[in-house]
């Protein structure tokens, strides 16, 4: 007799750690300087007891990303700890992808090691330019020669695929100093780039400068020029952009972050951290001590959960995917749907594609080369 298994539901996994050397002065992510080491260690005993709440082995789980914050202001070992809770709670893939996001300055060849020694494949360094007056003006702690030395210990220590986090349009930033950062990227001949252009967010500090007239940003066209450039440049140099601000050699596409672009399901562990399981979004307390108090208390940290309505989750999966340059598959929508994206969204699709900002291909739907730089606006379309 024979059984059939049915086939295991897959979901990536996120855990954040909110720690920071110094809080950068654009950032708006779920991050603190400041705290001592013994809150870091009660942060770790508390992500290690939502870990083992959460853990589902009806899943396979073919990422794990460590992101923040500044995963890597912990100890190494630390971060092996947390990653084998998950090893312990869920089922991992062999071939898991596992990230980190790494900070140039703590990136020593030992640390590194002991990192890829637990199984760690990946690593993402926050370096944003390699000129240290603009590195100084955003409040980073590296040099560019660290961010330089990062990717040569990471290599050492026995990393293959490695990816630099990039931006553009940072105060007085030119169209020459992005190039200038570009060639010493491609010099390092790391596996990935993410290349973002600065967004000031509310409630930051560089959003009160600008405000006071204080923050002296490139123009809008200086802008455009430089993402023009960051993707002339990396397609020259072998990199292919599968993502609005992601290029990657063949191969190495970041497969955790293609799970939030096609929007499938994933885990969201730690403070503030998100989740999107069984099309319901939660959300967890976002400060690391009360996300640790209700951790250790053996209770949920979530504070927020909301199930998508079907058309939300329409919504999003078309907001998400256009960011692909590939865009988002005709029949993978209609198959997950019922319903094809021409009869839900004909006339966002029409209006855009008149436009000159989408593309219909014989099996996808995506933006054009001029919808990239207006991909928002695009987007807002489908929302
Ligand atoms: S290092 Fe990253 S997360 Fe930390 S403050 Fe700077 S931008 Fe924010």
């Amino acid at each position: 007799m024979r059984y059939d298994k049915a086939p295991m539901k897959t979901a990536g996994i996120y855990l954040h750690i909110p720690f920071c050397t110094k809080k950068c002065g654009y950032c708006d992510f779920n991050a603190y300087s400041g705290y001592k080491d013994g809150t870091k260690a009660r942060y770790v005993d508390a992500l290690c007891r939502e870990i083992a709440l959460r853990g589902d082995k009806s899943y396979r789980i073919p990422t794990v990303f460590f992101g923040g914050g500044t995963p890597t202001v912990l100890a190494a070992s630390d971060l092996v700890r947390v990653l084998n809770t998950v090893r312990e709670y869920f089922v991992l893939d062999d071939d898991a992808e596992i990230s980190t996001e790494a900070n140039p300055s703590d990136a020593n060849e030992a640390y590194l090691r002991t990192l890829r020694g637990a199984g760690f494949n990946r690593l993402s360094f926050g370096v944003q330019t390699f000129d240290d007056r603009l590195l100084k003006m955003i409040d980073r702690v590296h040099t560019g020669r660290d961010a330089a030395s990062a990717v040569a210990s990471a290599k050492a220590a026995g990393f293959e695929n490695i990816s630099l986090d990039l931006m553009f349009g940072l105060p007085r930033q030119t169209l020459a100093d992005v190039h200038r950062s570009l060639d010493t990227a491609f010099t390092l001949d790391v596996q990935h780039l993410s290349v973002y252009g600065l967004i000031v967010e509310e409630r930051t500090p560089f959003w009160a400068r600008r405000e006071r007239g204080k923050l002296p940003l490139p123009t809008e066209a200086t802008e455009a020029a430089m993402f023009a450039a960051v993707m002339e440049r990396t397609a020259n140099a072998g990199y292919t952009r599968y993502e609005i601000s992601n290029y990657a050699k063949p191969g190495y596409e970041s497969r955790h972050n293609q799970i939030y672009w096609r929007n499938e399901p994933y885990f969201g562990l730690g403070a503030g951290a998100a989740a999107y399981l069984d099309g319901a979004r939660m959300a967890n307390e976002k400060h690391p001590i009360r996300y640790a108090d209700q951790c250790l208390a053996g209770q949920s940290p979530t504070v927020e959960s909301e199930t998508l309505s079907p058309d939300d989750t329409m919504g999003e999966t078309m907001m998400l995917g256009l960011r692909l340059a590939d865009g988002v598959s005709l029949a993978g929508f209609a198959a997950r749907f019922g319903v094809t994206i021409s009869e839900r969204f004909g006339e966002a699709v029409s209006r855009n594609i008149e436009h000159g900002l989408l593309e219909q291909t014989s099996t996808h739907l995506r933006l054009t080369e001029r919808g990239v730089f207006f991909a928002s606006d695009v987007m807002a379309d489908f929302l």
